[in-house]
């Protein structure tokens, strides 16, 4: 069995790698790998593919940069916003080579983070229609927010959340295939050749409930991952590829402090990363001590 695996493009005025992956994603690879699957994956975000060789990466500190992309005409609904509206990623005909040569495939997964990035899942399914007849199913962001618009546009199976356990049951009853869950999922970095960096999570969801937030859509529970697992995964990922920067991709880093304290002190005994926040911190939880630890352990930006 083959499972094809895509990020799509980003239709949007402006668009840049700030330590952008589909993490969760990768825990979906992994699933399937652990099953015995075979696994094609495509990322139309990813800014180490070889199309860029000869480009003007115009690469950023910390392994950041900017993103190939076509300026397209803008939608009706975005007329009177005075930006170009332009679609950024790998363009189409790498992603038909690849179908091509990607043999028969049994089912397709696509994720999508902003609910507004959907033109890119429609791109995809699309183009994808013309190559298989596989079964369509979408996660992430776009269908956990937006489930009715998201039944529209082609997909077969609309996933909503991150509940792995609850995928595996979805998928069971909605396809003729019977996955099973493991307990020790992993982000599977291995799909991609080469890697600026990679992120982490220490934790799961946010111990807050600020009415206009989505945290608890993707994660209703607050949940600190085991240590050993987090360092594992940074550990065998800086084996194969070289980087130097790490994301935390936490909702809520600064809530369990002594938690991150201890896997960022692990994390450095396997090398001096330079650590980032982009998913924001609550800056309530900065004292001094905190404060000098975030310093003192290279946290950058
Ligand atoms: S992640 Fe931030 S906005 Fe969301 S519930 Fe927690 S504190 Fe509130």
């Amino acid at each position: 069995m083959k499972a094809l695996f895509i990020n799509p493009p980003v239709y949007d005025f402006s668009a840049f790698d700030l330590w952008s992956k589909p993490y969760g994603f990768l825990f979906i690879v992994d699933l399937f790998c652990k099953n015995g699957w075979e696994i094609s994956f495509f990322d139309f975000m990813d800014r180490n593919h070889k199309f860029y060789d000869d480009k003007d990466k115009r690469e950023k500190k910390y392994g950041c940069g900017n993103y190939y992309y076509k300026v397209l005409e803008k939608p009706a609904i975005y007329k009177e916003i005075p930006r170009r509206y332009k679609r950024f990623g790998l363009p189409q005909d790498i992603f038909f080579e690849f179908l091509e040569n990607t043999g028969k495939i049994d089912v397709i997964l696509i994720t999508c983070a902003m609910t507004y990035w959907y033109p890119g899942v429609i791109e995809v399914i699309e183009n994808c229609r013309n190559f298989t007849d596989a079964p369509v199913i979408i996660g992430g962001g776009y269908p956990t927010f937006c489930y009715e618009h998201a039944k529209k546009i082609g997909a077969d199976i609309i996933f909503q959340g991150g509940d792995i356990r609850y995928f595996v049951e979805i998928f069971n009853a909605q396809t003729k295939h019977n996955l099973m869950y493991f307990d020790n999922l992993e982000p599977c970095w291995s799909v991609y050749e080469k890697l600026s960096y990679i992120v982490v999570r220490t934790s799961y969801g946010c111990p807050f409930s600020c009415y206009y937030c989505g945290a608890k859509k993707m994660h209703p529970e607050y949940r600190l991952r085991d240590q050993d697992e987090i360092v594992r995964e940074v550990s065998r990922t800086v084996e194969k590829y070289r980087f130097d920067d790490i994301a935390f991709y936490d909702d809520a880093l600064l809530c369990s402090f002594t938690h991150l304290q201890k896997v960022v002190k692990k994390i450095t005994e396997i090398k001096k990363f330079n650590f980032h926040t982009p998913n924001g911190i609550h800056p309530r939880f900065i004292n001094k001590d905190v404060a000098f630890f975030l310093k003192e352990s290279n946290f950058k930006t």
